[in-house]
């Protein structure tokens, strides 16, 4: 739950290269387990270690990356989501606190999160530089996590509705500086958008070992289906597409290991490996025929959990937009 956090701070230490493999094999099997941990690592925990100060790495970093504390990150809103901007939850100081009132919603780890960061209204005449990054626990009253959302996948994974009204938090509680909420929350995405190509990754890998093994067990006109061309083709087009798309993923998280800027390449990575994922799974259902509709086999599993990689941490649209402003854009 530290992957990438330095052993000073609780963390395990390693990079993003390693986070990455971990994230793929916990997603091979299952899909929610992966996001619990990237929203944790990657958003939540990562937003305090680039913006916090020593003394809220101390209290909130460090029980986080150890894995004693469950965090969650908390951006979207129900007229927010690609259009992040138009934050609508509203934080004022009043005395030595900080009030909040809004509603967010589709947060992951929502229910059971221990920290919360969230990002508020603090100036509306300033618009997106109006947006300020807080920190909030479980059980401060005025705060409480509301309806959790039912599904198509991903069910093991909580995505909540989080309520604020009259919530008083200490003023130290602000994270980063007041107004950079908004342009802090790019630089994680950033990097947490690897983290949804490697889970990407993970799910098509584990519907294609399923379609692999299954093409070689199920026999049709008298021989395992794997000698029909045609689903040989479908086994060769997985393999070849999940290939490149982790080494687009690998290539970012590389990338992020070495100081360098990312945002063209998690976005290249998140756009890739997220359509490729859907497309594989869709294939491997396909390998399996009537039983790949079946709940008794994974793959109509992973055929459902695989969409939120084209949507969440923005979807394959605003992929699309931020890597062609990346590539118009003035050296
Ligand atoms: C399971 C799950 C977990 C999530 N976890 C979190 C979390 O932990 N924290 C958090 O803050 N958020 C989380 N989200 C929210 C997620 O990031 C948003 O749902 C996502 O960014 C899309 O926003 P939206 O749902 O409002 O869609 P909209 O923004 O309403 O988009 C609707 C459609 O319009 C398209 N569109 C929008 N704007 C443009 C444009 N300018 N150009 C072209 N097309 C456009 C979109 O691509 C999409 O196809 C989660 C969502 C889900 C489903």
């Amino acid at each position: 739950m530290g992957v990438t956090f330095p052993t000073e701070y609780g963390g395990a230490g390693l990079g993003h290269a390693e986070y990455v493999t971990i994230l793929e094999e916990l997603a091979r099997i299952d899909g929610s387990v992966a996001l619990i941990v990237s929203a944790h690592n990657s958003l939540c925990a990562n937003h305090i270690r680039l913006t916090g100060t020593e003394e809220q790495k101390r209290k909130y970093l460090v029980p986080l990356a150890r894995g004693e504390k469950l965090g969650c990150w908390s951006l979207t809103e129900p007229g927010s989501g690609s259009d992040a901007s138009a934050v609508r939850t509203t934080a004022r100081l009043d005395g030595g606190s900080w009030v909040l009132n809004g509603v967010k919603n589709f947060v992951t780890n929502g229910h059971f999160a221990d920290t919360c960061v969230l990002m508020a209204m603090t100036d509306s005449r300033a618009g997106k530089h109006g947006i300020t990054a807080f920190i909030v626990e479980k059980g401060t009253p005025g705060f409480r996590a509301g309806k959790k959302e039912n599904k198509l996948g991903l069910r093991a994974s909580d995505t909540a509705e989080l309520i604020f009204e009259d919530c008083r938090i200490p003023r130290e509680n602000c994270l980063g500086q007041p107004g950079e909420g908004f342009v802090d929350c790019l630089r994680v995405i950033d990097k947490g958008r690897i983290g949804i190509a490697a889970i990407a990754v993970g799910i098509a890998q584990g519907a294609f070992e399923a379609s692999l093994a299954y093409s070689r067990e199920r026999k049709a006109f008298g021989k395992p289906i794997a000698e029909f061309q045609a689903i040989q083709w479908k086994l060769a087009d997985m393999a070849t597409e999940i290939e490149a798309a982790r080494l687009l993923t690998q290539r970012a998280a590389w990338l992020a290991d070495h100081g360098r800027r990312v945002t063209r390449a998690s976005s290249m990575a998140k756009l890739y490996a997220g359509e490729v994922a859907v497309r594989v799974t869709n294939e491997a259902v396909q390998v399996h025929g009537g039983y790949g509709f079946i709940k008794d086999y994974p793959v109509e599993k992973f055929y459902r959990d695989v969409k939120l990689c084209t949507i969440g941490e923005g979807t394959s649209e605003i992929q699309r937009m931020v890597i062609a402003r990346e590539l118009l854009r003035p050296h």
